[in-house]
């Protein structure tokens, strides 16, 4: 179900708020509103830095929690006042505290499939920390067994030494271990034991599944290491590493959730909601288990002129918002036409007028289905030729209630800002350069690399525009870590890397409150107010306050999801 409202801040937006799909919902939110005889809250939250990112950014010192939804936010004595002899309560002894934080677009589910058997250099800001890491894995994984990661780190990310690996280096590290260490969808660095895995070896052909070209010999042919071609090249490798074994998948889905906990994350749009992992987060869900909120991102893309026809079908049956608000099936994306996917490293494109025919075909179907999409739009050429389409399905069937969002956006322009505002079009903007701006700065030189992302200019547009990562692979996924670049424009590192930046409170604001709307549930999620999911996070130092700089080291102490403790720093600390 349905309904049209208005918003203040954003015009007229589509909100999917159907009280039978949510059926926690609506008693919560009614109850806020009756002060005189209100049933006293679970929990109270008091002597804080609440940073309510509401639409005046209110800072407020207490807040008051019944049966997953906040009740109250205010003084330390007017939330008091409203306790009962159940009430449990948190002093915050001065902690600051945000809204959960929302990534609108991650590879979220997929991540399951290798988390737990992958080594994961988020937040690893040392190469020699990296490589201590990495000894430990090799060691504790035993001789012959892999030791790999795919992607989600960059070479630029090491303050110490951002220098590239060797297969002589990692043959040293990990000498009884084949090893793959997969930059971003740039490159792969294999040892030689990985070489031999692969059957890649001096004076024998290229095994025929690698690109042509990509395997790197020396003068002499030997391989070096490393596989290098952007994201095709990367396949291959990442096709033949281990997967956790399917009796393990769901020890490693509730490993990468407490991940992604411990870094403050509650929400999500998640690219592709795979049915394996899906099935185990609803059995989560039934149990009161699940501590992520998931709000899918699929749809039958096409990849041929006939497989549009079929595709055409499904879009007209696709059915959204039959879930609840943990899980749910929000929005069409992220690929329409997938011959139109434009490379992460590649510098422009050109896509022909017949292909994007087909990508027209398909978002006129879309549009008329009355159903929202979020696509994979990165290039200046791409963004262009894709507006082009958009204002012309917009002349047959009006898109500017569905929340059509371009996603990635790394070479969003003011030009493309402005036609997109003028469709009533989201921009959601996964800054792929938090990990991946040293490769940028390579491959299309300081000037164009230094507007990769453009904050400035999206902030200034004034379009609806919401952050997120692109993670697990193509992106770190740690947000502290993507705040800190677009409020310093630096690398973890401190390498100084783009030049527009905006404001702390700014990136927060994209962080949370707007990208409930990307998620479709701003009634429910994005800000610290009565009424909405107790999702928040406690944190060790003040966002508002710290240097910059150390934005990027701020950790959460608590993090909850509807009122539950879903992380807690100091009792991790205290089983040790
Ligand atoms: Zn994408």
């Amino acid at each position: 179900m349905r309904r049209l409202v208005t918003c203040a801040a954003l015009g007229v937006l589509l909100v999917i708020a159907g009280a039978s799909a949510q059926p926690a919902f609506a008693p919560a939110f009614a109850q806020s509103f009756g002060v005189a005889g209100q049933a006293a809250p679970d929990l109270i939250l008091s002597n804080g830095k609440i940073v309510t990112v509401d639409e005046r950014f209110t800072i407020a010192q207490a807040v008051a929690i019944r049966s997953e939804r906040i009740i109250a936010v205010g003084t330390n004595q007017d939330i008091a006042r409203l306790a009962g002899p159940a009430t449990q309560r948190i002093d915050l002894r001065g902690r600051t505290v945000i809204p959960g934080l929302i990534d609108n677009h991650m590879h979220l589910l997929r991540a399951a499939a290798t988390w737990t058997v992958e080594l994961r250099w988020d937040g690893v800001y040392s190469r020699k920390q990296a490589i201590d890491l990495l000894r430990a894995r090799a060691r504790a994984a035993g001789p012959g067994q892999w030791v790999f990661n795919i992607g989600g780190w960059a070479t630029a990310q090491f303050a110490d030494d951002p220098k590239p690996f060797t297969r002589e280096e990692l043959d040293r590290i990990a000498p009884d271990n084949p090893v793959a260490l997969q930059e971003s969808y740039y490159q792969v660095f294999l040892n030689s034991r990985g070489l031999e895995a692969f059957g890649i070896r001096e004076g024998a052909p290229d095994p025929e599944d690698f690109l042509k070209g990509t395997i790197q010999r020396d003068a002499a042919g030997r391989p070096t290491g490393i596989i290098r071609g952007d994201i095709a090249a990367t396949r291959p490798v990442a096709a033949r590493l281990p997967k956790v074994p399917a009796a393990q998948l769901e020890a490693s889905a509730k490993a990468l959730v407490a991940d992604m906990n411990r870094v403050g994350l509650t929400s999500f749009g998640v690219a592709g909601c795979n049915d394996d992992v899906l099935d185990i987060m609803k059995r989560w869900r039934t149990r009161h288990e699940l501590n992520v909120r998931l709000f899918c991102i699929g749809g039958a893309a096409a990849g041929s002129p006939e497989q549009v026809d079929r595709s055409i079908e499904t879009i007209a049956k696709m059915k959204l918002y039959e879930g609840d608000e943990y899980i749910d099936d929000v929005v069409f994306g992220e690929s329409v036409y997938t011959p139109l996917h434009d490379r992460m490293f590649a510098v422009d494109s050109d896509y022909s007028p017949d292909q994007l025919a087909q990508w027209r075909r398909m978002a006129m179907a879309i549009a008329q289905a009355g159903l929202p999409l979020h696509v994979h739009a990165n290039l200046t050429d791409t963004v262009d030729q894709f507006l082009d389409q958009v204002e012309a399905v917009n002349k047959v069937y009006p898109v500017r209630n569905l929340r059509w969002a371009l996603a990635h956006l790394n070479q969003v322009n003011a030009s493309h800002l402005e036609r997109m505002k003028k469709l009533g079009m989201y921009a959601a903007v996964h800054p792929w350069g938090v990990i991946n701006a040293g490769i940028f700065h390579e491959a299309f030189g300081d000037a164009a690399a230094n507007d990769l992302s453009p904050f400035d200019a999206i902030q200034k547009s004034g379009i609806a525009w919401g952050f997120g990562s692109d993670g697990s692979a193509a992106n770190q996924y740690i947000p502290m870590t993507a705040l800190h670049y677009a409020v310093t424009g630096k690398l973890a590192s401190g390498r100084k890397v783009i030049r527009q930046t905006i404001s702390r409170e700014d990136a927060l604001i994209a962080y949370t409150r707007k990208n409930a709307y990307f998620v479709f549930h701003e009634d429910d999620l994005g800000s610290i107010q009565p009424g909405k999911a107790a999702d928040m996070v406690v944190l060790d130092r003040d966002y508002l306050t710290v240097s910059a700089d150390d934005i990027k080291d701020i950790k959460p102490v608590q993090t909850f999801v509807g009122g539950r403790i879903v992380y807690n720093a100091e009792a991790v600390a205290g089983s040790r």
